[in-house]
Order: structure tokens, then sequence, then C-alpha cells
């Protein structure tokens, strides 16, 4: 077993795919641990990831201009809601939002699908987070096609090149966002289908987790295999070098949170972020202040 953890880039290097190699999920194991099975470690090294994610999003906040959209997608039991806390834990609650995409609701359907996710959009200088997102269109509406029939899109529209429509229109939706400077990172949090199942046991034996158990997630298992293949399909098509998707070992929850953290590390470093320079006129107002301040009467 290795026990020395290696750089972020290097953590996150085999799960990250930008399109330019063929993807097949079947090389991606959801096991994979990178042969670290340091889980104290692990803890520090979160520690320390969320700590330099915290001193940069104060960059990003202060100087408004990026925003960064965290797209998660997985099975349901997958650990998307726990790595959300765990990452997120250490940034600043006001730059950041958490938006969730459940089904549709009547307003979301009488508006094209990206409608929603467009009112959700980070602004400049935040942190957004999709749990659950447009991909659901590609992904649940593709393995249940009666969704689809449910959208109200005009009949002559939808042909049998719906779904590699819809990956042009995110890819190309995706591209005018970064544009605009928001800057998207993907993860797909791949967790087999033996694990899942255990963690469906375990709602059903501890009391604490039953709230969670959900008979109709039960039920999704009978379409795992269509699902793996919407997964592939939609990573293959919509994974480019400035949007790539990651794909992320899910069985084991604290190597998730580790390639998940050193991610978005990777990505804000990759900003080059700093405070905003302060200029002459702006020198003189803060010194002006100052003065006020000390000269004022107690
Ligand atoms: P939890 O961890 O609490 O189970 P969840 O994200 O699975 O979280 P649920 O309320 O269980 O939340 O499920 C939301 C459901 O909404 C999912 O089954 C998802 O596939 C579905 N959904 C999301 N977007 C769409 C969409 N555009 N069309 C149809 N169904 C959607
Ligand atoms: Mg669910």
């Amino acid at each position: 077993m290795k026990n020395k953890i290696p750089t972020a880039a290097g953590l996150i290097e085999p799960y990250c795919i930008t399109g330019t190699r063929k993807f097949r999920l079947k090389d991606h194991h959801p096991a994979d641990t990178q042969g670290l099975s340091l889980k104290t470690e692990a803890q520090a090294y979160l520690d320390a990831s969320v700590k330099k994610m915290s001193d940069m999003q104060a960059k990003l906040y202060a100087q408004e201009s990026w925003a960064v959209l965290l797209i998660f997608q997985a099975m349901d039991a997958a650990g998307k809601d726990s790595v959300i806390r765990h990452v997120m834990s250490g940034v600043n609650p006001q730059g950041c939002r958490v938006s969730t995409f459940k089904q549709p609701s009547a307003e979301d359907l009488s508006h094209d699908y990206l409608w929603r996710a467009s009112r959700e959009m980070p602004a400049r200088g935040q942190i957004g987070i999709f749990n659950r997102s447009y991909y659901e269109e590609v992904l649940v509406v593709r393995v249940h096609r009666q969704i689809l029939d449910n959208e109200r899109i005009p009949r002559p529209l939808i042909t049998k090149r719906v779904w590699k429509q819809r990956f042009s229109d995110i890819s190309q939706y995706e591209q005018y966002l970064r544009r605009n400077g928001i800057v998207i990172r993907k993860f797909f949090l791949n967790v087999s289908r033996e694990e899942q199942r255990k963690r469906f046991l375990s709602r059903l034996d501890e009391p604490e987790k039953n709230w969670k158990f959900s008979q109709n997630d039960v039920r999704e298992r009978e379409h795992w295999d269509d699902y793996m293949k919407a997964y592939e399909d939609m990573i293959s098509h919509t994974a480019t070098e400035d949007t790539p998707w990651f794909v992320v070992p899910a069985d084991q929850k604290w190597f998730t949170r580790m390639v998940v953290a050193s991610a978005v590390v990777e990505t804000l470093s990759g900003l080059n972020l700093s405070f905003p320079k302060v200029g002459d006129h702006r020198r003189k107002e803060l010194e002006e202040a100052r003065t006020f301040l000390l000269n004022e009467k107690g």
C-alpha cells in the first residue's frame, strides 16, 4: 500500500475527462483509491484543501469577476450531499449557494429545460453548486422516455436525434457561460451497484437513516445499466478541456472527498486570484478614513 498522497494535480489527473480520448466508463473503477488507505491522513489533507479553498474564495469574492459552477451528478446514495457538505465546509456561505434540481415544477415545465438552471447561475464572485442539474435531461429523461413526452415540446421537434441535439445544446450553453467568466467543473460520483445496495440496506437497518430511504430509489436499480450507458454517452459528448467531467470513484467516501476537494482547489488556483489592487485615489480615501477614526472622540 502506498501512503504518500500525491499533489492535487496528480490526484485528480486520472479522473479528469476532457474529451480528447475515447471515454469508457468500464475503465473507471468505483473502488479506486490510488492505493491509498489512510483515512486519518485523508482528513488532514481534506482540512488543508478546505483552508486553501477558503483563502482563494475570499479573493474570488473580492474580485467579483469570475464565478465558479460545480455540478454534481450521481446515482442515489453515491454521496452527493455529504461530499458537498464536507468539501464546502470551510467556504464563506455569503459567497456560495447550493441549488438542488428535483423533478421540474409546473412552472419549470412551461419553459425550456435550461430556464430553471439559468435562474440559479452564480453571480460574479460566487461559487454555485448544482446538486443535480440540467444533465438530468439526458439521464433520467433518457432512461424514462415518458418524461420527455410530458415536457410539452412540440412533437415534430422530437426526433431520434434528440439526445445528440441536447448534448450539443448543453455544450454550447456551457461555452457561452465560460466565455462570460463562469468556470464550470462537473463531477460524476461513480458508485458501484453493490456499494449502492449496501448503502440502501444501511438506510433500512439504521433508524437515523430511515428517512433517507425511498422505495423508488430501489426500483431505479432495475435501470442501472441504462443509466450507466446514459452517463457514458453524456460524458463522452459533453467533456471538453474547458468544461471537464471528473469521474470520481465513490465507493470510499473519504477518497471521493479528497478528489473533489483537490479538483476545486486546482480550479481556483488556475484563476490566479488576488485581492483587487488599491489605486492612488482609493489609498488616499483609506488614509482619510484612518485619520477620521483616529481623531474620533471616544
Ligand atoms: P436525496 O439524496 O435526498 O435522495 P435526490 O437528489 O435523489 O436527493 P430526490 O428528491 O430523491 O433527490 O430525487 C430527485 C429526483 O428528481 C431524481 O430522481 C431525479 O432524477 C429527478 N429529476 C431531476 N431533474 C429532473 C428532470 N429535469 N426531469 C425529471 N426528473 C428529474
Ligand atoms: Mg433520491
